[in-house]
């Protein structure tokens, strides 16, 4: 019998064990080599949610302007939430956060990661994840990428983990 790699539409072999997040659990999936060297490279924990998943998660905390597309093209449904994200109002989240970030505050493991993704450390401020936020778009955004898959994937997972911290800062 052979495993076929348990990542989203990938039919390769899995031979790889690639560990499942739970305390104190030894559960791990198998992914392919190519898929292997992905979950390393970008481990989060998006990577385990189905599209539907990560919609909603996006969705449940977004406020959208006027959505005239139809988000089944989850390609799409990304461009319009990088489009947005960047249009929203600093003013909605909380003052206190945006200048001297929250220092102390008990962050969640998800938190803690999302700064990992964006590569800042869980004392930046609101605003400095914005700015971030902002250049690693510009960076990995597809149109100045000639549309490359490869960069649609990093920004997307990068666009996750600003929404997660948008969260934790409107806490
Ligand atoms: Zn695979």
């Amino acid at each position: 019998m052979k495993i076929i790699c348990d990542w989203n539409n990938c039919n390769k072999i899995g031979e790889f064990r690639a560990p499942i997040e739970k305390d104190n659990s030894k559960e791990y999936r198998l992914l392919c080599k190519k898929h292997i060297i992905e979950f390393n490279k970008n481990w989060n924990y998006f990577a385990n949610m189905n599209d539907e998943q990560i919609s909603e998660f996006i969705k449940s905390d977004m406020t959208w302007h006027k959505p005239t597309q139809n988000f089944s093209a989850q390609d799409n449904f990304f461009k319009i939430l990088w489009n947005n994200t960047l249009k929203e109002n600093l003013e909605e989240l909380n003052d206190k956060h945006k200048i001297n970030g929250m220092g102390q505050y008990n962050y969640t493991n998800e938190d803690i990661r999302a700064f990992n993704i964006l590569n800042l450390n869980r004392y930046s401020s609101w605003l400095s994840v914005r700015e971030k936020f902002k250049k690693l778009v510009k960076k990995y955004h597809p149109d100045k990428n000639s549309g490359d898959k490869k960069y649609e994937e990093k920004l997307k997972i990068i666009t996750l983990a600003y929404t997660q911290l948008k969260r934790a800062f409107k806490k």
